[in-house]
């Protein structure tokens, strides 16, 4: 089986799947190997529909162009969907923030994701993350929402952003109370998530 990888041929097939398996967040070798075997185990009901979803999604997802959110549509559903508010964008670190806000039910407006923070720590700068995209679509009168996290990372970001929308003529407001110091959307309940998006504040 020739994929043009050097290294991935001195391995066996297992320990080919082992070793991307444990690349997964979440899953260092030991819980690879688990999951390799409980994989192997259940070949016809999982092994075989999980490849052939991988190969799949693989294939169709990409990446929103105008928002950062994952589709198989070119631009995305939530950014032709002609029923949400165009007035708001909520500007998000990543897409399971967006997914966490999608969950709540409780925002009708469109989505930016950002790709992460700002982080001098993690050699991580405004050119890695989509700050100019979300620059050159920003439209005077509306309202930008800065869902980031309550990290020095986060508010660093929603400084930075600020600094670079302000002659955009855009409100810039920030989740409310709720979010913990440190916390990531993505792990708060609905309703806390939704509390702390109707109680938002000015930046
Ligand atoms: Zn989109």
């Amino acid at each position: 089986m020739g994929d043009g990888n050097g290294c991935v041929g001195t391995l066996s097939e297992l320990d080919t799947l082992i070793q991307l398996l444990a690349k997964l967040p979440g899953l260092g070798p030991r819980s690879a190997r688990r999951a390799a075997l409980h994989l192997i185990k259940r070949r016809e009901s999982l092994m075989t529909p999980l490849a052939t979803a991988l190969a799949r999604a693989a294939e169709a997802i990409r990446p929103c162009p105008n928002c950062g959110n994952l589709d198989t549509v070119e631009p995305c559903a939530i950014c032709r969907d002609p029923e949400r508010d165009d007035s708001t964008i909520c500007v998000v670190e990543n897409l399971a923030d967006l997914w966490a806000l999608e969950r709540t039910g409780a925002f009708r407006g469109r989505y930016h994701v950002l790709g992460g923070t700002l982080s001098a720590l993690d050699g991580i700068g405004p050119e890695d993350l989509t700050i100019d995209r979300l620059v050159a679509r920003v439209e005077a009168g509306q309202e930008l929402i800065l869902a980031l996290s309550a990290t020095v990372e986060g508010h660093t970001t929603a400084h930075y952003l600020a600094d670079r929308l302000a002659n955009s003529e855009v409100r810039l407001t920030r989740l409310a109370q709720g979010v913990p110091i440190g916390g990531e959307l993505d792990y708060l309940d609905d309703g806390t998530l939704t509390a702390a998006l109707n109680a938002r504040r000015a930046l």
